[in-house]
């Protein structure tokens, strides 16, 4: 039997914290959880401690200390310990490995092991339809497209109707034009079918496509969790606005209010007379005139992106270059000296106390 769960779940970490047998801390104390019939992206570098996560989650991995609750039940904590068969949480691994010897059904009737065959048949072909490749049940997976590979995978894991489901980089196998449409195949399918998901990425944008909110981790911590848009305008610190958009970064300290920097000087109100403090300015914040503007600039370098052009500044007072994006044919071919004006709303400021700065600085 599994828990039992056919509808939507929470997911709950309390306090989670893990090291492998090896030594250092994979995890500290994450305490983070999945609504029901949310799609939940957890988000991280790679080596944060994404994968730990969902591994302690399915049961393959145990917790040094922390609870892990599936609604109010508690699967695994001190003295707990659910076994995977048993936790309605499915898994979908990073490489989604079908065996390449079993039918397609097959591949999708492997973990029905509980049920008869004649209802293992019948479950695995709803899951089939559900991902919309009933009709090559019979065929074997060397016929399938990766994309559509990926859809028997995620039947696969739908079949037991787990209460959970955790996917590991589903899509990052996939070649990039195959992605987008897998990507929102998927999501089709998760929102059908009901289940708590929770997908993990390193990709900020497949995050922000992806997930009702975001979580996301820094060397085995939380840092911020959120829906995409509080992460992007309200980051908790520069390593999580550098997460969601490049940006140059200056420091300097709060003089009367604000701190003066080569782009101009920009309102800290929260932080304290004469603190440190990190400026940070998202290359999308450039209005580029020829005629004239708030601080002159000198172009030295530009390059052709397609709808935008990717430029080099060299800007009074700044050590580095500048970057900005600007809209191609906003500055005539020739264009050297010319005005720059920053965008307020993609300006963020940040006091500098514990943070490092995320090394995109300008
Ligand atoms: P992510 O999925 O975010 O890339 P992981 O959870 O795989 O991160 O890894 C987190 C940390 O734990 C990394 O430093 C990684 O090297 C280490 N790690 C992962 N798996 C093992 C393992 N089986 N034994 C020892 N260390 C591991
Ligand atoms: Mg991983």
């Amino acid at each position: 039997m599994t828990a039992g769960v056919s509808f939507a779940a929470r997911l709950s970490f309390e306090g989670i914290s893990h090291s492998y047998a090896s030594g250092a801390e994979t995890l500290r104390d994450v305490s983070l959880a999945a609504e029901p019939g949310e799609v939940l992206c957890l988000l991280g570098p790679s080596g944060s401690g994404k994968t730990t996560l969902l591994r302690i989650a399915a049961g393959i991995e145990t917790q040094n200390a922390g609870r892990i609750r599936l609604n109010d039940r508690v699967i695994a904590g001190p003295g707990v310990f659910l076994p995977p068969e048993q936790r309605s949480i499915g898994l979908v691994f990073q490489d989604f490995a079908l065996f390449p010897h079993l039918t397609i059904l097959d591949n999708v009737r492997f973990g029905l092991t509980a049920l008869s065959p004649s209802e293992a048949r019948r479950e695995a072909m709803i899951a089939l339809e559900r991902v919309g490749l009933e009709t090559y049940a019979s065929a074997y997976p060397h016929v399938l497209s990766g994309g559509e590979q990926q859809r028997v995978a995620l039947a696969r894991a739908l079949a037991p109707r787990p209460a959970v489901l955790l996917m590991d980089e589903p899509f990052s196998g996939l070649d990039s034009r195959l992605k987008d449409a897998v990507r929102a195949e998927t999501l089709d399918i998760l929102r059908q079918s009901r289940a708590t998901a929770i997908v993990v990425t390193h990709d900020a944008e497949e995050a922000m496509r992806m997930g009702d909110r975001i979580a996301l981790l820094k060397d085995g911590r939380l840092v911020q969790t959120g829906t995409a848009e509080d992460l992007y305008r309200n980051p908790s610190d520069p390593f999580v606005a550098g997460f969601f958009s490049e940006l140059n970064e200056f420091t300097g300290r709060v003089v009367s209010g604000a701190v003066e920097t080569p782009l101009g000087r920009f309102p800290a109100p929260d932080l304290t007379e004469g603190e440190e403090a990190i400026v940070a300015v998202r290359l999308s914040g450039f209005q580029v005139n020829q005629q004239g503007g708030t601080i002159p600039a000198r172009l030295a370098s530009r390059r052709f992106l397609g709808v935008v052009e990717h430029l080099e500044l060299a800007v009074p007072g700044a050590d580095r270059h500048v970057r900005a994006r600007v809209r191609c044919g906003t500055l005539a071919p020739g264009a050297r000296d010319i005005w720059i004006d920053v965008v307020p709303a993609d300006v963020l400021v940040f006091a500098r106390h514990s943070f490092e700065t995320s090394g995109e600085s300008a």
